[in-house]
């Protein structure tokens, strides 16, 4: 039997006082010869449950065979088979509650560090232009895809490889959703989704921007147009506490804040005029994904960054490389807190009142419940309040279209087949789960795709 090597081969990255001085990414990647050393520790298990923890199915097995027999092409084909995004998820998705979590070296070392295999052959293949190759064999039928999220995206491109005609509609003046607006570039480049996201108009995916379906195009005139449609609207719009202060100026919501950052450069001040202030003091009240990267990029604004949790940082529902990163930044952590009200000055943020928590034992759950510690209210100074504790679907486009069911909270109804209670009309992603990660919005869409393509052949 060959030897289990317990440990990983170290991801290269860049130093942390180099890395809050920008915005570039902070993994360097792995070279070739560091990921096919890497790619060896692999067990190849006779039963992989690596595959079965991914919402795309990707043979993970055989495309690290392939990597550590050095056929980096085969590699990347293989993954490319399951999941149209490589370069993205391998750098964004939860691969320690997923592939990574269920990885057999794990129970005695270091996973295979799966995610990082994934985006060096996606980055490897870019370079070297290497391509997917297929012959599309073309059918008459018209499908819409609303929305360019990763739900829109897997469901596009597995139809458009089946051979229908496939138009995007998205609300923004670029594709991607959150890919786009919401993760930073440090986590996740912006060339590197466009260039990810290039794959899609070269398969032949009409894309139409700044179409808001529900405003300036109507669901109506899609139901005329197309033999079926898919909803991919995501889950855009914020969820605030409903305490007083919150209208302040100084008060972001999550979203608008990475949009100011992402989409419309507000980190590069000469070149965009885009306004942003954090002053010198930023609470984050939330710890999730969105918080984490609220926080490190306020961070990088030079500011002192508070993430204001009523739980303990163990209990965070980010990425947990994301939230080491934090961490190691400066970003600084009040645990067992809830906010009561944002204090203001001039119409301005100049501090927040919170109360303390306390974790009790809940015997309808696994997870303690954060509980107010009566009477332990206190004040802290803040020049800015960033809201990131969740967000929900955008009424904007369910309000267009009254008679789609929706569930009390807002998502869309569907059932097991992702098929809405409009015939031809399919949905999923994080309008169907109000939030989730891009490899759930990727497999519900390429299972959506599934369906409709049984609807327009059966
Ligand atoms: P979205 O990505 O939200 O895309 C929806 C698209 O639909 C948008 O482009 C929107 O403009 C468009 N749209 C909306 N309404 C209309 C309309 N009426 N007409 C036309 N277009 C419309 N997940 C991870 O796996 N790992 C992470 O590290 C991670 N980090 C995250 C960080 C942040 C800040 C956020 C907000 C989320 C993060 N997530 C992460 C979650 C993940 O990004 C989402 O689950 C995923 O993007 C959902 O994909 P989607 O296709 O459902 O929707």
């Amino acid at each position: 039997m060959a030897k289990i090597n317990k440990n990983r081969v170290p991801m290269p990255k860049r130093s942390v006082k180099e890395r809050i001085k920008d915005f570039m990414e902070v993994s360097k990647g792995y070279t070739k010869r560091q990921a096919i050393e890497e790619a060896k520790r692999c067990l190849q298990c006779e039963n992989p449950i690596c595959t079965k923890h991914c919402p795309v199915h990707v043979n993970i097995k055989a495309f690290i065979k392939k990597l550590a027999e050095g056929n980096l092409k085969d590699a990347f084909l293989k993954i490319k088979e399951d999941d149209p995004i490589p370069a993205i998820t391998g750098r964004v998705c939860p691969q320690e509650e997923q592939c990574e979590g269920a990885c057999a070296l794990g129970k005695v070392g270091d996973p295979v560090n799966i995610g990082k295999l994934t985006s060096f052959l996606a980055d490897w293949a870019k370079e070297n232009g290497i391509e997917e190759e297929f012959k599309i064999k073309e059918r008459e039928k018209k499908v819409a895809v609303i929305g360019s999220g990763p739900s829109s995206i897997s469901c596009a491109v597995a139809l458009r490889k089946k051979g229908y005609n496939v138009t995007m509609y998205e609300a923004l003046h670029k594709t991607g959703g959150v890919l786009q607006y919401g993760i930073p570039e440090f986590r996740l480049p912006k060339d590197i989704v466009d260039e990810e996201l290039s794959y899609i108009k070269n398969l032949g995916i009409e894309i139409k921007l700044n179409r808001i379906v529900g405003k300036n195009v109507t669901f109506v005139e899609l139901c005329d147009e197309y033999d079926a449609i898919f909803i991919g609207t995501g889950a855009g719009a914020p969820i605030f506490l409903g305490i007083e202060g919150e209208d302040l100026n100084g008060v972001y919501s999550a979203n608008e804040f990475l949009i100011r950052i992402n989409l419309m450069k507000a980190y590069k001040p000469l070149e965009y005029d885009t306004p942003i202030k954090v002053g010198k003091k930023v609470g984050v009240i939330g710890a999730g994904n969105a918080a984490i990267d609220v926080a490190r990029s306020a961070l990088r604004f030079v500011a002192d960054v508070y993430i204001l949790y009523r739980r303990t940082k163990e209990y965070s529902p980010a990425r947990k490389e994301e939230l080491r990163y934090a961490i190691e930044e400066g970003v600084n952590f009040k645990e067992l807190v809830t906010p009561k009200r944002i204090l203001g000055e001039g119409g301005w943020v100049k501090g927040i009142e919170l109360v303390k928590m306390k974790l009790e034992r809940s015997n309808k759950s696994d997870r303690s419940r954060p509980v107010e510690i009566k009477g332990s209210e206190f004040t802290m100074d803040l020049d800015s309040v960033i809201i990131a504790i969740g967000t929900k679907p955008n009424r904007l486009f369910y309000n267009s279209v009254p008679e789609l069911e929706a569930e009390e909270w807002g998502g869309i109804k569907v059932d097991e087949d992702f098929r809405t209670n409009i015939e031809g009309v399919y949905a999923g992603g994080d309008a169907i789960s109000g939030g989730a990660t891009v490899i759930q919005a990727l497999g519900e869409g390429k299972k959506a795709a599934e369906s409709i393509h049984d609807y327009l052949t059966k």
